[in-house]
């Protein structure tokens, strides 16, 4: 695990880029090989946003990737919108122009059984998943995640960020056919990394987000940190550590705990501690018996709710939202918290930030007795 101060100043990015990819490049990018490299591309957004991949990091690696003599293709289905205007507004298309490279958007999907690839490992009941064809079929993944919040898992980092290789629509469905529990969501993402395993990843921590993302309603923050592992789980880990968070509190984290397959972590570099780091506001409590559930589950849990005086009623979370729980009426919008999975998509749909979280009152007794008794 290497972990670097840097900026985004292209001469020392790309020396640090190319620094740690030398060091975890073993002999996985040689000549004529295919090699997919996966950016953080959920939307069309300013790189002064955090919400993508800084475009100059994605650049730095398919110039190594080029002086291999590798053919590197720039890959990602967003969740948001058309991959012209992402590539647009974000900066990439820009940043990759006049390099020998595809970029282009994954539409292809192939259907897999992981038990069947020796790939996966006993205890994931997630057996079977389609997944972008150019994922499966390349012969090496460079995977470049954003370091960001994300209000239903947590954060987003090098795992979650695989889970861009569910191609368009499929990412809904993915999140309905799991529901709102987000160890069983994590059980998913844990499956694809095992299924896709990158063999070099780097985290783009340099501005970073907090607060309710991934998408508009989180916040940048200075980070100036990038961080590079062969194994993407090491990254997950040490960005907790540098939080101030025990591991487990990523639910990917602890998945991957309990199946074994977290192994001893070594920090090349220095790590500066950060404690002041904000978290979404989200929580997520579904437990008890089912008659009881539901109780808790309309008075603990949070839920997404629209802000009339930002909302301009576009549709986009409408649109988005894998359990049809929202309807607009032409003066607002209307939420079915039954329906509702707290899977967040309409927050990160949002492009105005218009959605916020909304905690029931319970939840806020609740949490001001706890900090009364500390
Ligand atoms: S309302 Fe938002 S959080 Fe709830 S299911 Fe729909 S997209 Fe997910
Ligand atoms: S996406 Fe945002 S602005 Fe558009 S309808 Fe939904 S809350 Fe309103």
């Amino acid at each position: 695990m290497i972990a670097r101060e840097s900026s985004y100043e292209y001469k020392r990015l790309k020396n640090d880029i190319f620094d740690i990819l030398s060091a975890l490049d073993t002999g996985f990018i040689v000549a004529g090989k295919t090699v997919l490299i996966k950016p953080n591309l959920l939307r069309a957004a300013p790189v002064e946003q955090a919400i993508t991949t800084h475009p100059l990091i994605v650049r730095a690696a398919v110039e190594y990737v080029l002086q291999k003599g590798a053919r590197p293709l720039v890959m990602d289905s967003p969740g948001i919108g058309k991959f012209s205007r992402i590539i647009r507004e974000t900066g990439l298309a820009d940043a990759l122009s006049g390099l020998e490279v595809t970029l282009a958007e994954f539409t292809d999907s192939v259907k897999i059984d992981f038990s069947l690839s020796g790939r996966t490992v006993d205890g994931l009941q997630v057996k079977v998943a389609e997944l972008a064809r150019e994922a499966l079929e390349a012969d090496c993944i460079i995977n470049l995640p954003k370091l960001k919040t994300h209000m239903q898992m947590g954060m987003t980092l090098a795992v979650k960020n695989l889970f861009g290789c569910v191609v368009g629509l499929r990412k809904p469905q993915w999140h309905l056919n799991i529901g709102e529990n987000s160890d069983h969501f994590a059980e998913g993402l844990i499956s694809i990394y095992m299924m896709l395993r990158p063999s070099i990843n780097i985290l783009d921590g340099i501005l970073a987000m907090e607060g309710d993302g991934p998408g508009t309603g989180g916040t940048p923050r200075q980070l100036g940190v990038l961080m590079g592992a062969n194994d993407a789980l090491e990254i997950d880990v040490t960005v907790c550590r540098m939080l101030g968070l025990q591991p487990d509190w990523l639910p990917t984290n602890k998945v991957a705990r309990k199946l074994g397959i977290i192994g001893d972590i070594n920090v090349d570099g220095t790590i500066t501690q950060i404690n002041d780091f904000v978290m979404p506001s989200t929580t997520s409590l579904v437990f008890g018996p089912s008659l009881t559930r539901n109780i808790v589950r309309q008075n603990l849990t949070s839920r997404p709710a629209g802000n009339k005086k930002l909302c301009k009623l576009c549709n986009e979370c409408v649109n988005i939202c894998p359990a049809k729980a929202i309807t607009n009426d032409g003066k607002s919008l209307h939420f079915d918290y039954e329906k509702c999975i707290r899977c967040y998509c309409c927050s990160e749909a949002c492009p105005h930030g218009a959605i916020e979280v909304q905690r029931p009152l319970l939840s806020r007794l609740f949490s001001r007795l706890s900090r009364s008794k500390d």
